[in-house]
């Protein structure tokens, strides 16, 4: 695909190469300069500059220099395409499409309008909720047991979706169109994720969300993409998310990221949880740099995205087995994007703990502490690799090495794979 050059033009003219520099790379002002170690040769003191009047980056010690979108391209090891479409997706421009047959441009024309359509549905659908809650004395008690305030509610755009089979009638005067199915809020008698012939729905569609604490889910453009929906009571599921559809794939989403972003760029790092009531309840207690799967394990594509908003990840999960199944996944999915500039940690709280528990129970000090303190990757690929092995027999050193092996392989080549590969033979005496 060409993208013109008048496009990227415009786009380097909208995006501050200050801005895209310093989510990777700490940058302090020096004169009309920026400086920063460099990210791309190991150095003890800045020779790493960023000038925001040529919004250019220039390294002094190993000559690398460019624009923005030679630096993500640099620094995240994406392609030019998808460096400029990032770019642009955080300057809010859609990039123009050359090249491109037109029976496909208009086929992904009518993608995109399709899914701004659904969008605006759960956008309005968001706004109604939100209304509600504020009429939903259960709901905000709820809320409020948690220890949350109405300022990190407002910033969550929490919400409140009434009792009731058809609350959503009263938003949509056409209930019957299918683009609320497409967006996953009401769901029809035949459809197999659906509860089945219940008296009291007459065999009608009928709102996917009843009763629960509304969490809107918003990509990294602040679009509303699905919801999560909580209980109120001992019911079940507790957590509800929406489906898969056009606008929203768990496997790509993150709750809390586009909430998260400038905490994350403060804090240095972003933190990964396993559940929306972590992300808020975390935002409320100062750590506004935390983000949660949806209801599924972490992916390569949510590390990469994680990557692209800061170069240290933290993964915090539940202290019990589960968090630890979770942490493991969250390993392999971590291991081909784990460069020598990144950091990837792991932070594993005591089995009677979620983060929100932890701090709720210890105090952000702790908290920071035990951040500090989290596990990095080839500690826990160490770990991961020796698990179940009798490392005092010829047998479990061997078996050692063959569950290091394909998680070595994942990790991209550098020095802290050839690393761990000294490592990795030093603990099976090799
Ligand atoms: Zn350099």
């Amino acid at each position: 695909m060409a993208i013109p050059q008048s496009f990227i033009q415009e786009l380097l003219s909208r995006v501050d190469i200050v801005e895209v520099v310093g989510r990777y790379v700490q940058l302090k002002k020096g004169g009309a300069n920026f400086m920063g170690l460099c990210p791309f040769h190991g150095e003890k003191s800045p020779s790493f500059s960023v000038s925001p009047t040529k919004q250019f980056f220039h390294c002094f010690g190993c000559g690398k220099n460019g624009n923005a979108v030679g630096f993500l391209m640099e620094h995240t090891g994406i392609g030019f395409v998808e460096a400029v479409k990032d770019l642009a997706q955080q300057a809010g421009l859609q990039v123009p499409e050359e090249d491109v047959p037109p029976q496909e441009r208009a086929r992904a024309a009518e993608q995109r309008k399709k899914q701004s359509t659904l969008n605006e549905v759960l956008h309005k659908a968001a706004e109604a909720y939100k209304a509600q809650l504020k009429h939903a004395p259960r709901a905000i008690d709820y809320l409020k047991g948690r220890g949350l305030s109405g300022q990190v509610a407002k910033t969550f755009g929490l919400g409140y979706a009434p009792e009731g089979w058809r609350f959503l009638s009263t938003v949509f005067p056409d209930y019957q169109s299918p683009l609320l199915v497409e967006s996953g809020l009401v769901i029809t008698p035949d459809d197999p994720s659906g509860e089945g012939g219940t008296d009291a729905k007459e065999g009608k569609r009928y709102d996917r969300f009843r009763d629960r604490i509304m969490f809107p889910i918003r990509n990294v453009k602040g679009e509303c993409i699905g919801f999560g929906g909580r209980v109120l009571d001992q019911g079940e599921p507790k957590y509800l998310n929406s489906p898969e559809t056009p606008v929203f794939s768990k496997g790509h989403e993150l709750y809390g990221l586009f909430e998260a972003r400038t905490a994350i760029r403060q804090a240095g790092y972003v933190l990964v949880t396993e559940g929306y009531m972590d992300v808020v309840a975390l935002a409320q207690l100062g750590f506004g740099n935390a983000v949660a799967t949806l209801g599924t394990a972490c992916t390569p594509e949510h590390v990469r995205l994680l990557f692209r908003f800061s170069d240290a990840v933290v993964f915090g999960f539940d202290g019990d087995a589960a968090g630890r199944r979770a942490a493991r996944k969250a390993l392999e999915a971590a291991l081909p994007w784990a460069t020598d500039t990144r950091s990837v940690k792991f932070l594993f709280l005591p089995p009677e703990h979620d983060p929100d528990s932890f701090v709720r129970t210890h105090g952000p000090e702790a908290f920071a502490e035990a951040v500090q303190q989290a596990v990095p990757l080839s500690r826990f690929l160490l770990e991961a690799a020796a698990a179940g092995c009798d490392l005092d027999s010829h047998e479990g050193r061997a078996r050692m090495s063959s569950q290091a092996q394909p998680l070595w392989s994942a990790l991209p080549d550098g020095a802290l794979k050839r690393q761990l590969l000294q490592d990795l033979a030093d603990g099976v005496g090799l």
